[in-house]
């Protein structure tokens, strides 16, 4: 038995794939003194049992990347260990049964091609050709992936030890981390156990690799890591006969994949309701444990395989394996370092894609640990996208079992979660249900999204072409447009940062200036040193020591996380206040003769002009009303506590008739955006965007002394922007944009649109995209032609550097 060190650079917790990649990659960046700990043996967990699968189509295009990273690194790697990994590029088929999924897979097939994937969209012949067994009566069409593969998992992970082992890794099997140690908010070692031993390491780096163990351990310390167990399922033929060697093949209309190994078919399942597993944990012996069948819960996804592949019914089943695995409330893993513990890093919560995904998320991460940032846009899967109350295993358990069906339903746009719903509401949720709210969920917030007409079906159709609420979407954005919508807001995160040093404090985190009057809002971004945009928010100065910062909902956590982390020996308190106010947004044209309709105070230009904030009377109430506008009217957003956001709600809903008041969902809120070119962080703007490139260097004062990412900002200046964000116009006004459809210019293509919705003013589709511009100016990337691909074909599109709908911003101070 070895013993563990009491010294180590960084601890990494768990011996799946996941915990190998780890080890592989930090050590190949040349960190000596890592110690990887595995409570039994190397795969024991969910690693050894795995289909081994590795695809490369992705929902996103850093995802994408990083299954690309990993598929390339396992056809390296037996070379580089001498461990047989498996690994064949047998290439990959996913076929589409229905029109809607027809139209899904070539927009993956587009967005994977513009990452250099080798990806075909083919049609039922050619299936059949490459898979002659296959019954293709109702295949509408597939795409081909010929350097997809399969592998096996177990010697994936063995191969990735045996690396890192070579390049100085330690790793120690039978040691089971009981604690991680913290003091003063950082990471100071883990105590384990081996046997009757027990022990302390040291280090400032520990790493939770602990897959469906991670959670509890992650409690332990007080870092939210949500994710739960469900039951998985596959079944294994005997050998038949004559079997040529197939490429893997995907039917998502039938939850089912197909992978030929050694004769013999492999047949897993995503079912659409999965069985949760572990409610009372997980034994202390688990060890390469399998759990017990269940064929009248396989049987649905058998009776249509066998229809799909008829060769199924004669071939015995070898074998009925049910294994478990890890996964997330919104089917994405968990990367990165934990909000509340500086030091913890984690990488788990694989939703049954880790081996595929654990390559390229081991290289993110040990350059992120490495570097102190993300090697590009991670934040799809970034642990601070995680909510606090996620940690609740009812929540959990209930939501997982909906989230392993999600990895092969339609990806549609908008499409929301049936599971776990209503966890947190705005006080005038009822209100809002009441009047016809059709609501989404974001971090567990229920907001409306649309408003249905009376007698209209309050529920989504989904579809990659006009969904039902289009029309209801028209007339709220002309709503907008045209008099006053109200939108509820109440999920803004709401950050109060007091103190006396509040203001030199918030003058390192933001590029703009924030020494302005009481009273005064600024945008911002807050960037890191490369320039890249960390964080997108206004703050509103309260008083010479109090701000106020509003937020995006979803990246609350992320922001606090990263004021927290630059807090330094500053005289300052960083609350979050998101419940304690309600946020009312009213909006349009109208906006001002309806706020004087219900408050005695004066909404002149004069007295309450752009970008300032005040409070007001309301009804019988108060409120902070701040003149912003995220659509691009006039308007003001109310900040209501949340004790008296129903009577306010009520007041505005009352008088709001004779003024054309509509009530408007988020649908409304993006599509008005997008036709401003306003910019939405996650989408448009990332910690990988430089702010200049992104078109908000307007927010950005190097004029008023140092701040986080200034030498970048200038540096930039001097050297000249490599890339901008331009504004697209389809010409024809049919299709649609969501995100990810392909940017051409000039029969080239070159990027991707970061986030589109329809411009119901405007009248055709908006999106926002970043075009390569090294050593051109505006007019010579505006001189190009246009075009938007989706799903293999190509629209001809207006680009603008400046926003299409009211480029004067007349509207906004009108
Ligand atoms: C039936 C099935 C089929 C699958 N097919 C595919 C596929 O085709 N393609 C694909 O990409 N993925 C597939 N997966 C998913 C894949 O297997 C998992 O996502 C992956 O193995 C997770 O790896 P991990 O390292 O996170 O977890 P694990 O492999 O579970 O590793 C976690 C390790 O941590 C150890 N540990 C936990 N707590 C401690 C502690 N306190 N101290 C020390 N050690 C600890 C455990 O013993 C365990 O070994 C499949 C999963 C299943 C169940």
């Amino acid at each position: 038995m070895t013993t563990p060190p009491t010294h180590a650079r960084a601890v990494i917790i768990g011996g799946g794939v996941s915990g190998c990649s780890v080890a592989y990659h930090l050590a190949k960046l040349g960190w000596r003194d890592i110690v990887l700990l595995e409570r039994k043996q190397l795969t024991c967990g969910t690693t050894w049992h795995a289909a081994g699968l590795i695809g490369q189509l992705r929902a996103s295009i850093n995802m994408t990347r990083l299954a690309k990273y990993s598929a390339d690194l396992y056809v390296k790697l037996e070379a580089e260990t001498g461990v047989a990994t498996g690994m064949r590029q047998c290439g990959s088929i996913t076929v589409a049964l229905t029109e809607e999924r027809k139209e899904e897979i070539y927009r993956q097939a587009s967005l994977a091609r513009a990452f250099d994937v080798d990806v075909q969209e083919i049609g039922p012949d050619d299936v059949l050709k490459m898979y002659p067994h296959l019954n293709i009566s109702d295949v509408k069409a597939a795409v081909h992936l010929p350097l997809d593969g399969q592998c096996d998992p177990a010697n994936i992970a063995m191969a990735l030890a045996k690396g890192a082992r070579q390049n100085g890794a330690k790793i120690i099997e039978r040691v089971k981390v009981t604690a991680v140690n913290t003091a003063g908010g950082k990471v100071t070692g883990v105590n384990w156990e081996q046997g009757e031993e027990a022990g302390t390491i040291e280090a400032d780096i520990v790493v939770n690799c602990g897959g469906m163990w991670g959670r509890d351990l992650a409690a332990q310390s007080g870092v939210t890591l949500p994710l739960h167990a469900c039951e998985h399922f596959y079944i294994v033929t005997e050998a038949i006969e004559n079997l040529p060697r197939l490429p893997v093949l995907r039917v998502p209309d039938e939850c089912a994949y197909y992978k030929e190994d050694a004769g013999k078919m492999l047949l897993g399942a995503f079912e659409p309701v999965a069985k949760p597993w572990g409610m009372n944990g997980i034994s202390e012996d688990f060890c390469f444990d399998q759990l017990p069948e269940d064929f009248d819960h396989f049987e649905p996804i058998l009776e249509q395989a066998v229809n799909r592949l008829p060769l199924l019914a004669t071939a015995g089943i070898h074998t009925f394996f049910n294994g478990p695995e890890s996964f997330t409330p919104d089917d994405s893993y968990y990367l990165g370092e934990a909000p509340e513990v500086s030091g913890y890093w984690v990488a788990a919560g694989y939703n049954s894609i880790g081996i595929v995904s654990s390559g390229g998320a081991g290289f993110a991460l040990a350059q992120w640990i490495n570097d102190g940032e993300p090697p590009f846009d991670l934040w799809d899967v970034d642990i601070r996208r995680a909510q606090p109350f996620q940690k609740n295993r009812h929540y959990l358990r209930e939501r997982v079992s909906e989230t392993l069906g999600l990895l092969y339903a339609d990806h549609f746009p908008y499409r929301q979660k049936a599971t776990a719903r209503g966890v947190r509401r705005s006080p005038i949720h009822e209100h809002l249900k009441a009047r016809g709210a059709v609501f989404g969920e974001m971090a567990g917030w229920e907001r409306a999204n649309w408003f249905a007409d009376e007698g209209q079906e309050r529920d989504y159709r989904y579809s990659w072409k006009r969904q039902n609420w289009f029309e209801n979407q028209a007339r709220e954005h002309t709503a907008v447009r045209e008099a006053v919508g109200l939108f509820d807001m109440t999920s803004f995160g709401k950050i109060r940062v007091e103190g006396r040093d509040a203001l030199p404090f918030l003058q390192r985190l933001c590029a703009n200036d924030m020494d302005v009057a009481p009273g005064r809002i600024v945008y911002t971004q807050m960037l890191n040193a490369r320039g890249g945009i960390e964080c997108d928010l206004t703050v509103t100065r309260l008083s010479d020591t109090a701000f106020l910062l509003i937020v995006p909902g979803f990246t609350l956590q992320r922001d606090l996380a990263w004021l927290r982390r630059h807090l330094g020996d500053e005289f300052v308190v960083i609350t979050d206040v998101t419940a304690a106010e309600s946020v009312l947004c009213v909006m349009g044209p109208n906006a001002r003769s309806l706020l004087q309709a219900v408050s005695p105070d004066d909404f002149s230009n004069e007295a309450h002009p752009f970008g300032m904030a005040r409070e007001i009377e309301i009804g019988m109430g108060l409120a902070r009303a701040h003149r912003v506008t995220y659509v691009g009217e006039l308007g003001w957003e109310l900040y209501v506590s949340s004790d008296q956001a129903a009577h306010v709600f009520e007041t505005l809903a009352e008088a709001g008739s004779d003024h054309g008041l509509k009530l408007c969902g988020l649908h409304t809120l993006d599509s008005c955006r997008i036709e401003k070119g306003f910019r939405h962080f996650g989408h448009d703007i990332t910690d990988e965007d430089h702010v200049l490139e992104a078109g908000l260097g307007f927010a950005v004062k190097t004029g008023k002394g140092d701040f986080i990412g200034r030498d970048a900002v200038l540096a930039k200046r001097e050297a000249g922007l490599s890339r901008r964000l331009v504004q697209f116009q389809l010409k024809n006004p049919e299709p649609l944009m969501f995100h990810n459809e392909v940017v051409v210019r000039d029969g080239q293509i070159v990027s991707i649109i970061t986030s589109g919705n329809y411009g119901h003013h405007l009248g055709s589709a908006i999106g926002l995209g970043y075009v390569p511009s090294a050593g051109e100016s505006a007019a010579d990337v505006l001189a190009s032609s246009y075009e938007i691909e989706i799903a293999g074909e190509r629209h001809a599109a207006i680009a603008s550097l400046k926003p299409l709908y009211d480029p004067g911003a007349l509207r906004v101070r009108m």
